[in-house]
């Protein structure tokens, strides 16, 4: 199983995360939140098998860290993985909006000057603007579109940009979320958590709560665990191959 998104290194005990995940033989994707972060975090997960590291800028905190960004250039040949990155259009981020398109547009050139990156992708209250930008930039890498909940013709045009989705167990609890992974072809689908900013009754997430969310669509799917699980295995080769 996996976790395509989650902050390891903002755990109060990653160690005991990181070990969690290897006796369940997760795949997991650590992403960081500003470039500052990655070197700390790359050496929580060294050497651990399935466990790789993330470059990223938080649309977040763009307007803080945007002075980041020449050590998010000199680390970019570091790593195949980019994320958190993105644009956030809700209220309390979107008096920023520059300053994240600056820093979004930068990564994603620099994606693009270094080759194909895999990229985890923040768009909340920003869907379109998120798809505008890797519109321009075509050859930044294959984006997931974490947590995602656009419309309906938001979910075709990311895919018609090659988009992949990581749905989490918040999603599988709420009306919009459910009906979003009812949108979602089964190929372009992805397990993730967004621990431990993300709760489920009030609890922070941890990877193996992917679990959750393979229960779920084995649920939705009318199909089986193993099923599920080969679907799951085979979106993640065709994603990192
Ligand atoms: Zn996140």
């Amino acid at each position: 199983m996996m976790d395509m998104h989650c902050h390891i290194d903002l755990y109060s005990d990653p160690d005991e995360i990181i070990r969690e995940c290897v006796q369940n033989n997760l795949y997991v994707l650590s992403v960081t939140t500003t470039p500052r972060a990655w070197k700390g975090t790359y050496a929580l997960t060294k050497g651990v098998p399935r466990f790789k590291t993330a470059l990223g800028l938080h649309p977040q905190l763009a307007h803080e860290r945007e002075h980041e960004l020449p050590l998010f250039d000199s680390l970019i040949t570091e790593t195949k993985y980019v994320g958190e990155i993105g644009l956030d259009g809700s209220k309390e981020y979107l008096p920023y909006i520059d300053s994240q398109l600056r820093v979004f547009r930068h990564i994603l050139k620099e994606c693009q000057k270094s080759g194909s990156k895999i990229m985890s992708i923040h768009s909340r209250g920003a869907v379109s603007l998120v798809l505008d930008e890797l519109e321009k930039y075509p050859n930044a890498g294959t984006p997931i579109l974490h947590w995602f909940l656009g419309t309906k013709k938001e979910l075709n045009r990311a895919m018609n940009l090659g988009c992949m989705f990581s749905v989490g167990p918040a999603m599988t609890v709420s009306q919009k979320g459910k009906k979003i992974i009812e949108w979602i072809p089964r190929d372009k689908i992805l397990i993730e958590t967004d621990g431990p900013f993300a709760t489920l009754d009030k609890r922070k997430l941890r990877p193996i709560d992917s679990f959750l969310v393979l229960e779920y669509l084995s649920k939705e799917w009318c199909a089986p665990i193993e099923t599920v699980k080969n679907i799951l295995r085979n979106n993640l080769k065709r994603l990192i191959l």
